[in-house]
């Protein structure tokens, strides 16, 4: 088998029914694919609506304006294949006068017709489109084009239409920032998603290839695993070498099988993994999960290539399985140690040992699966897929993840962000450290993002991120069961045992919640409760003479109460509680359960052997109980920040007015990259062309050289300058610190001290010196810094801190995902711990915080119009109270297809690069 390069600028995606389908411009190969488009595979009908006439000539006339000799200028074609078929065409001409405004033309073929072609297309056109500086989509089409009315309705884009005799002229502006087409792609990726993945999670037939006799082969151990669990549907081996294994009939290829299986497990050697993949895909089979490991390059090119020429998904390779727990399907595919138990919460792993450790320790707590995948390399389907599949199958009520890298960062956390509103969504922060990191690269490199911040980003995208395995245990045990504490996060302490009250409260402060002091009517009402010398402040000791019902009453007054957000309970089991057969729990798990639904009680109970498990309360629930203090008040920590988290108001992303300059700032990073093909720092006169697209405020700067233009230019801007003085710093490619290498002076108040200043970077720096900038000297002020920078699990962030020589020492920075919100543009200074610096202290005026926001509005603009931005950083930023400018600015881009992270498509994994056919 051979795989075929596609030309550049191929990607693929799903339509509505989850078939992948390959989109590529159209070129002068594809005539004849066109032709036969347009004539054969286009009835009259269609033909009519598309040409407004049936004239003969039609589809030559289109073959040779899309691909041929009659190729009209700045023309922008693009096609859809399926399984090497051209099945549609999407189309936009510049006007001549008006080159902003795009004629565009659309055909299916009527076998493909309703699937999502057309929208598909259309949607990377309007992509390519804007990168081209094409602001209008216009459209001539006959008022009884239902299928094209309801195509431009449902995009997603404000549509205009002027009707006139029948023919109505459709007009299609394409914003730039267009949230509410954002969504309606969003909203099409899903379901596409979700329909692709019915294969892989609801599978009427399953056929394991590579299953043999031996005991303990993986392949043999899934095919008994799938039977013993009592899949519902129809199950086949595959082996040509056994007529049967583990008393399953074996059949000796796919050809021979009574049906066609929507999904194959693959547990064959690496080499023979393409070709079962291939015949996979020529069968009809939709979805593979290759338990295989090891593939190499090649391999895995030809692995992905049938799965996405055939459609079909992807999990693994080096999974471990899958298994699917609704009782309507009971597929257990994986080769994990125990059967996997009924439940509620999807978990989606990379590693196959994590996903063993996960489930052991989910089975013993008691809490069930609803699906469950091991995603191993990861070349396809990825933690995106499964928290949509969860966010939408009807059974699962939180999401599990341990991923080591998230495959498009951007997308993850715009998908996370809208899934955690329904569910809680967990995961295992892995690879935090320097070496954590060197082992998850080997899957994919992890940017070296601080911990705190990457905290602050989980939090942002409202997904509860866990230290351990054992932390998402214990903070999934809270979330599953009890509702969720007021945002508040404050905490009512009672305990048994004065020590362990102690502990739980230090625990709880330690966690970032509060112990609120109690108001007078509850304190009253505890005294009157508990025996003498019971302590009612918060903890509250109850002491070891409280009666086990005194100590349910005190724990439902607390409960009742409304005082408090939450209720730890700490209880250990004393000499009185043997002497009476009175057990304080039992009582607490046996009494009436008061306010349920909303004060979430956890319990303490230092005396059990494993860290968390559940126990039944007499009316129905389950309270975590929770071997240590500091464990307990984690989870409640982690239930308080997702209460807080839905409690936000959802913020808009900040209002961009005008998009013109994006397409300027576009234009500009692909010159760029155009001359420097490996990507590069920006040389100074470049980077303020860019930074001038958003307006950030950059100092005036000549780029100068010889003595002679230094002095005129110093002349010239120190009239400008704080004190009448100018800046000279030297520059030469690719520099990084300039103070580091002493190449800056400030102040310099006239000729003589230019010149001399200018002589001493000559006598020092020589030819190395391309040039010189020369500044006016900006007034002192506040020196912060500001920037953009590309993290592999999150995607572009927008940072803010204190800047100039503080940078470093201080490490005082926030930083917030791109696209930013109103709600950031604040939130990103109060939190600095030194904020009152910029918003004011008595004495001292606040800098100018609304040109602050500006230069944070433009900076996640840029991140977001520019995927090839690296990096970009403004230090300093010198803010006053009247003003703010920028007088350093450096920003460095990467050569990256300039691709939209909202457009639909298939990643493209790293082991399986060009995997292209
Ligand atoms: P680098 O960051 O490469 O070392 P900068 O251009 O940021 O070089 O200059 C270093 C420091 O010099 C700045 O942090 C700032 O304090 C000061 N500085 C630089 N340019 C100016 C200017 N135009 N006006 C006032 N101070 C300046
Ligand atoms: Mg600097």
């Amino acid at each position: 088998m051979s795989t075929v390069e596609y030309p550049p600028r191929t990607v693929e995606a799903l339509l509505a029914d989850g078939t992948t389908a390959v989109i590529r411009p159209l070129s002068a190969a594809d005539h004849a694919a066109v032709l036969d488009l347009h004539g054969e595979r286009m009835s009259e009908g269609s033909r009519r609506w598309r040409f407004f006439g049936a004239s003969r000539r039609a589809p030559e006339l289109a073959a040779d304006r899309l691909c041929g000799t009659a190729h009209p200028t700045g023309l922008l074609a693009l096609g859809a294949w399926v399984d090497g078929e051209l099945v549609g065409e999407a189309d936009c001409e510049p006007a001549q006068d008006r080159p902003e405004a795009a004629e565009l033309a659309l055909a299916v073929a009527d076998a493909w017709q309703h699937r999502g072609v057309g929208t598909l297309l259309v949607e990377h056109l309007v992509h390519a489109a804007r990168e081209h500086g094409i602001t209008t989509f216009e459209a001539d089409t006959l008022a009884g084009n239902r299928a094209v009315h309801r195509l431009f309705t449902d995009l997603g884009l404000p549509v205009h239409r002027r009707f006139e005799q029948g023919e109505v002229r459709v007009l299609v502006p394409l914003e730039d920032e267009a949230e509410h087409y954002r969504e309606a792609v969003d909203e099409r990726g899903r379901s596409a998603d979700v329909a692709s993945l019915a294969a892989l999670l609801r599978p009427r037939s399953v056929a394991v290839i590579g299953a043999s006799r031996r005991m303990g082969s993986v392949g043999r151990t899934v095919l008994v695993k799938i039977r013993r669990n009592g899949f519902a549907g129809d199950l086949w081996a595959v082996n040509p070498y056994a007529s049967e294994i583990a008393g399953e009939p074996a059949h000796p290829s796919l050809a021979t099988l009574p049906g066609t299986p929507d999904l194959a497990v693959l547990a064959v050697p690496a080499g023979a993994v393409p070709g079962a993949a291939e015949e996979c895909g020529v069968a009809g089979v939709r979805a593979l999960v290759v338990l295989t490991a090891g593939l190499d390059a090649d391999q895995a090119r030809q692995l992905m290539y049938s799965c996405r020429r055939h459609s079909m998904r992807l999990v693994g390779p080096n999974s471990l399985g899958i298994a699917q727990l609704d009782p309507a399907v009971r597929l257990d595919a994986e080769f994990g140690g125990a059967a996997a138990r009924t439940g509620t919460a999807g978990v989606a792993v990379q590693s196959g040992g994590v996903g063993i450790a996960l489930l052991g320790q989910l089975a013993r707590l008691g809490i069930g699966v609803s699906s469950f995948v091991s995603l191993g390399d990861k070349y396809d389907v990825s933690g995106n897929d499964l928290l949509q599949w969860w966010e939408g199958d009807g059974r699962t009520d939180l999401a599990l993840l341990h991923l080591e890298s998230f495959g498009n960062p951007r997308a993850f956390s715009r998908t996370a962000r809208r899934v955690a509103r329904s569910l809680p969504v967990l995961t295992v922060d892995a690879g935090r450290s320097a070496a954590g990191r060197r082992g998850a690269a080997s899957h994919t490199a992890a940017a070296a993002t601080p911990t705190v911040t990457r905290e602050a980003l989980f939090r942002q995208a409202g997904i509860t991120a866990t230290r351990s395995v054992a932390e998402l245990v214990e903070a999934a045990a809270l979330l599953h069961a009890q509702p969720l504490p007021g945002s508040r996060g404050a905490v009512a302490v009672v305990s048994n045992a004065g020590g362990i009250g102690i502990l739980a409260a230090d625990a709880c402060a330690e966690a970032g919640l509060s112990l609120p002091e109690l108001s007078a009517a509850t304190t009253a009402t505890l005294l009157d409760l508990l025996p003498d010398g019971a302590a009612v402040g918060n903890p509250i000791d109850t002491t070891a003479a409280a009666d086990p019902d005194e100590l349910g009453r005190c724990v439902r007054e607390l409960v009742k109460g409304g005082a408090v957000d939450a209720v730890l309970v700490a209880i250990v089991p004393t000499a009185l509680s043997a002497a009476t057969g009175l057990d304080p729990l039992r009582v607490l798990l046996d009494g009436p359960v008061e306010g349920r639904g909303r004060v979430p009680v956890v319990l303490v109970l230092p005396d059990q052997d494993v860290t968390v498990r559940y126990l039944n309360r007499a009316g129905g629930g389950l309270l975590p109980a929770y071997a240590d203090p500091v464990a307990a008040a984690r989870a409640l920590a982690h239930a308080r920040d997702r209460a807080r988290w839905l409690a936000e108001p959802s913020s808009p992303p900040v209002a961009v007015a005008d998009t013109s300059d994006s397409a300027v700032a576009r234009h500009l990073a692909q010159a760029f990259l155009a001359e420097h093909p490996e990507g590069g720092w920006l040389d100074p006169k470049e980077t303020a062309d860019l930074l001038d697209c958003y307006d950030l405020p950059l100092t005036t700067s000549i780029w100068a050289r010889g003595e002679h233009d230094v002095l005129l230019a110093a002349r010239t801007l120190g009239q400008l300058g704080h004190d009448g003085e100018s800046v000279l710093k030297a520059y030469w490619p690719d520099q990084l610190h300039k103070s580091a290498a002493d190449a800056v002076r400030t102040g310099l108040g006239g000729s003589d001290e230019v010149r001399a200043a200018y002589r001493e970077f000559e006598a020092r720096f020589g030819e190395s010196m391309a040039g010189v900038v020369v500044q006016p000297m900006a007034a002192p002020g506040l020196e912060l810094l500001a920037g953009v920078v590309q993290d592999q699990v999150f995607g572009p962030l927008v940072m803010l801190g204190l800047g100039g020589t503080a940078t470093d020492l201080l490490d005082d920075r926030s930083a917030r995902l791109a696209p930013l919100t109103e709600r950031d543009l604040t939130t990103m200074v109060t939190e600095l711990r030194s904020a009152p610096l910029l918003t004011g202290r008595p004495g001292t005026p606040p800098v100018d915080l609304a040109a602050l926001r500006r230069v944070l509005t433009g900076l996640s603009r840029l991140a977001c119009d520019l995927p090839q931005l690296a990096e970009a950083d403004l230090n300093p930023l010198i803010a006053r109270p009247g003003g703010l400018l920028c007088v350093d600015a450096r920003v460095r881009l990467e050569p990256r297809p300039a691709f939209d992270p909202y457009l639909r498509q298939l990643r493209r994994p790293a082991a399986a690069q060009r995997a292209q056919g």
